[in-house]
């Protein structure tokens, strides 16, 4: 028998007509390349996105085109957002710190027909003229007095489009499966893939993000979203604000900056922001430096990527700011597990910090398991790593346009690519990406769990550990440091830091000091790259 309840759709559209209805005076306040601090609230944000849904129509973008973002977080990427996606077509994010090569791909795989972007990347787009035939128009996100002199055609300013538009639009009605946005995963090796997110996707995973032991967000919080809105949607927080009816606040370009951050922090009262590991590093410099305080601010979420402890204590103890950990990817929209608030008391000092690093317990909807190399499902004991599997209805179910990928089995459980052991309490912790697990004399060494020893050391800004050939071995960590500006810090005193802290056959076996370390387009370790960089390196005999 069958329930009798309303099969109402759950559409992003159906969010955006809540935020206007019930928080039509909630503020977002921005930094873009034109204005330093532009405000204006929900109500004034949503009667622009009509006015831009009206004119992509005029323009002769129709239902499931894909329309393309080359730009950083404020707010008219958000109006963006919600243009584009209720008016049925797919809102396509793409990493403008992508190669050209990349860009131009992925343009083309998405068969985008209109670009929006900021003038800074402009000349990224004057690079790809020519190469990206299935784009009728780019729209500049600024005003009249500030459009950039340039040689390509077609293009269009947003200001001046949205003018002479009505505020008045007739939303599509909208099938909570269809298509309402885009991303493409950097990917270490091959061509990026897209991930193409559905209005039920995104409704399903704006809810979970509200939980308490979640985001738990609530109306009276001012959120900086500073994770790029390119990076799988600022991590759904462009949503989950209208929802909760939170004020915004949007750095733009400035998101390492740690000067404008702190700045934005005090003057907006911002109370929670989200952002990887390298931002925070970059904030709690310029605290340190500067000696300012970020007194409003209550909690940050750090993810994708694996983040020290020392970042989270020195948030905690030095500026009463509690770090989540989280963790979740492209393909997850991107939200898979998250670390409540502990109990430091209760759980006393070491197990406080051992358990705030990991990545946190499965979020309500989203299944979790860890295998072996014959898919045989493995303990949650804390000890037993494997790759780690998901499932869930904010989980991708194939790529976009990709008929084959080996990354689902043939029970639809998706390979995150991701190691991990799960403790008895449920607690996820990664140790690796599985191309980048080190294997030692048959044994798994987590270069994660190394890296995160190194950083904890004093004198040392950032660090790498890849495995590399060993003739005893098969293989042996390599760990390679970049020091804080004037520390003395020697080899054998960087190794011997990891005796009593990690296993003794899992120190690294030899060290080297490097002014940087190569990343990826969205700021991870790109351990394909220092691999091929080292690649004539021999352990010392
Ligand atoms: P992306 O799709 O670019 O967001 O990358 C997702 C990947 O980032 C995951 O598969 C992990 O390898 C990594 N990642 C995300 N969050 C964390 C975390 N809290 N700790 C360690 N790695 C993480």
């Amino acid at each position: 028998m069958q329930g009798l309840m309303m099969n109402s759709p759950l559409t992003i559209t159906s969010m955006m007509e809540f935020a206007d209805k019930i928080h039509s005076d909630t503020e977002i306040v921005s930094v873009t390349s034109d204005n330093p601090r532009h405000r204006h609230t929900f109500s004034d944000a949503f009667k622009r996105v009509r006015k831009l849904a009206n004119a992509l129509q005029k323009l002769g973008a129709e239902k499931e085109d894909c329309i393309a973002t080359l730009a950083w977080n404020d707010y008219r990427h958000f109006e963006i957002y919600y243009a584009v996606s209720c008016s049925g077509m797919v809102c396509h994010t793409i990493n403008p710190r992508l190669f050209p090569e990349q860009v131009e791909y992925i343009i083309n795989h998405a068969d985008d027909q209109f670009i929006l972007l900021d003038v800074a990347f402009l000349p990224l787009l004057e690079q790809l003229d020519g190469k990206i035939p299935s784009v009728k128009g780019i729209i500049v996100m600024t005003d009249a007095a500030n459009m950039p002199e340039t040689t390509l055609t077609n293009v269009y300013c947003y200001e001046s489009l949205l003018e002479s538009e009505s505020e008045e639009f007739s939303w599509p009605d909208i099938d909570e499966m269809d298509a309402s946005a885009l991303c493409y995963t950097s990917g270490t090796t091959g061509n990026p893939k897209g991930v193409l997110y559905t209005h039920r996707s995104t409704v399903l995973h704006t809810f979970a993000a509200c939980l308490s032991d979640v985001m738990g967000l609530a109306s009276d919080d001012v959120v900086m979203p500073i994770v790029p809105m390119f990076h799988v949607n600022a991590w759904g927080l462009p949503y989950v604000s209208a929802v909760v009816g939170n004020k915004l606040v949007f750095p733009g370009a400035k998101m390492a900056d740690g000067e404008v951050l702190t700045s934005l922090i005090n003057d907006e009262g911002v109370t929670y922001s989200a952002g990887v590991p390298t931002v925070w590093l970059a904030l709690l410099k310029y605290l340190e430096t500067s000696g300012k305080t970020i007194d409003s601010l209550q909690a940050v979420i750090v993810g994708g990527a694996a983040c020290p402890l020392s970042i989270l204590e020195e948030f905690e103890d030095k500026h009463n700011v509690y770090t989540h950990v989280a963790w979740g990817m492209t393909e997850m929209s991107p939200l898979g597990t998250f670390n409540p608030k502990l109990d430091r008391e209760a759980l006393g000092e070491s197990e406080y910090a051992r358990m705030r690093v990991k990545a946190g317990r499965c979020i309500y909807g989203v299944d979790l398991k860890i295998v072996d190399d014959n898919n045989v499902e493995l303990p949650w004991d804390g000890e037993a790593f494997g790759a780690l599997k998901v499932k869930g209805p904010w989980v991708c179910s194939s790529y976009f346009k990709l008929e084959e990928s080996d990354a689902h089995d043939a029970d639809g459980w998706f390979d995150t690519g991701d190691v991990a052991t799960i403790d008895s309490l449920g607690f996820m912790q990664i140790t690796d990406r599985s191309k980048d697990v080190i294997k030692s004399g048959g044994e798994w060494i987590s270069s994660i769990d190394l890296e995160n020893t190194a950083v904890d050391h004093p004198s040392v800004l950032e660090a790498a550990v890849i495995g590399m050939p060993h003739e005893k071995w098969t293989e042996r960590p390599l760990l390679l440091v970049i020091k804080k500006e004037g520390a003395e810090l020697s080899k054998e005193e960087m190794l011997a830091f990891f005796k009593g802290k990690v296993a003794s056959w899992w120190i690294p076996s030899d060290c080297l000091f490097v002014d940087e370390l190569a990343h990826t387009a969205t700021g991870k370790l790109s351990k394909k790259d220092l691999r091929e960089q080292f690649k004539d390196y021999t352990f010392p005999s």
